[in-house]
């Protein structure tokens, strides 16, 4: 560990090990710069924090096409942080029809992360909290189905007057809303833990109310776009690496033609060719007879670029 401050010289070799550890191929190096600003601050101590004046980073919001990896992203965000198994939830799945229920999914998601901070303070590991289809739960009151009777809440269709009687205002915009104030409340509000992040997920950034987007809250936009040909091969050598290792990818097996064959793939797309590639591999080498005698299947499989290209189709 550095413990002068003259030695924290950011070193990018350093930097590129660890990233090629995530396995996760097609981010550029501007995308690693913004993830290295977001959480960079978690490095220092908190006496040079309040020195500084500054707030570690609490949200950020990874957006971008279907597939792309964000959920893959999040969760090595975690190992890149040393967090807690990171609690991965649909936006979808903490909403709920019955009154107080998706308040009290929330309170369930938070709960740990409280219970340390309680205990030990700033001196408390971080808790990575994910919500996949952020967009579900904050999405703009424009962009929102708005109830037949707008006196009910967008998100959970209480009543509003029993939201105010909990001490809820609806302040006219998505985030006078019980769950995203509940949100809010423990990014930026008084009682706010410092060892949280929210990571957001949407296909939909469009749809997400600007006033969860501000600083202190998912103020990190980070896109995560389609591979181009280069980004291509880097997942199709991670989705490759294990047949490589123990020799069952063929030897002339070309992976920037097969890259070249899957313009605006996603990543999961990408391994699914993978995928079905050695289904193509296996299937000419055994059948059905095989299936009586489980498990003795033979040795020798070989994917071929054949296999490949079908996979492509
Ligand atoms: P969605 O928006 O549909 O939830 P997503 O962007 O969260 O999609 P993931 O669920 O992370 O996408 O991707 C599914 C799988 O596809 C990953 O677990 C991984 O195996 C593979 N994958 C996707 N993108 C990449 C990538 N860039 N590099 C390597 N593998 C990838």
């Amino acid at each position: 560990g550095c413990h002068s401050h003259l030695s924290w010289v950011s070193d990018p070799d350093q930097d590129h090990n660890i990233l090629s550890e995530l396995s996760i191929g097609g981010l550029s190096q501007e995308f690693f710069a913004m993830l290295r600003r977001a959480f960079i601050s978690r490095a220092l101590p908190q006496e040079r924090l309040q020195q500084m004046g500054i707030k570690h980073v609490k949200g950020i919001l990874l957006h971008g096409p279907p597939g792309t990896g964000k959920t893959l992203l999040a969760r090595q965000i975690g190992k890149l942080l040393n967090s807690h198994e990171p609690k991965v939830v649909s936006g979808p799945e903490i909403l709920n029809k019955y009154v107080g229920e998706s308040e009290a999914n929330i309170r369930a998601l938070f709960k740990e992360a409280e219970e340390e901070y309680q205990a030990k303070g700033d001196e408390s590991d971080l808790h990575l909290i994910v919500f996949d289809e952020l967009d579900a739960i904050c999405r703009t009151r424009a962009a929102h189905q708005v109830s037949p009777s707008a006196l009910d809440c967008w998100c959970c269709d209480t009543p509003t007057n029993l939201h105010a009687r909990r001490g809820w205002t609806y302040s006219g915009t998505m985030v006078g809303d019980c769950i995203v104030n509940q949100l809010l409340a423990k990014m930026d509000g008084p009682k706010a833990l410092n060892n949280i992040l929210l990571i957001g997920m949407t296909n939909r950034k469009d749809l997400i109310d600007d006033a969860l987007l501000r600083p202190g809250r998912f103020e990190v936009h980070i896109e995560v776009k389609l591979p181009d040909q280069a980004g291509r091969v880097e997942i199709l050598r991670i989705h490759t690496a294990k047949l490589l290792q123990n020799g069952f990818l063929g030897q002339t097996v070309d992976l920037g033609a097969i890259a070249a064959l899957t313009q605006n793939y996603s990543g999961a797309e990408i391994e699914g060719v993978v995928k079905s590639a050695c289904s193509y591999a296996l299937s000419r080498n055994m059948d059905f007879s095989d299936l009586r005698t489980l498990g003795t299947g033979p040795r020798g499989v070989t994917v071929t670029q054949a296999d490949l290209e079908k996979g492509v189709q």
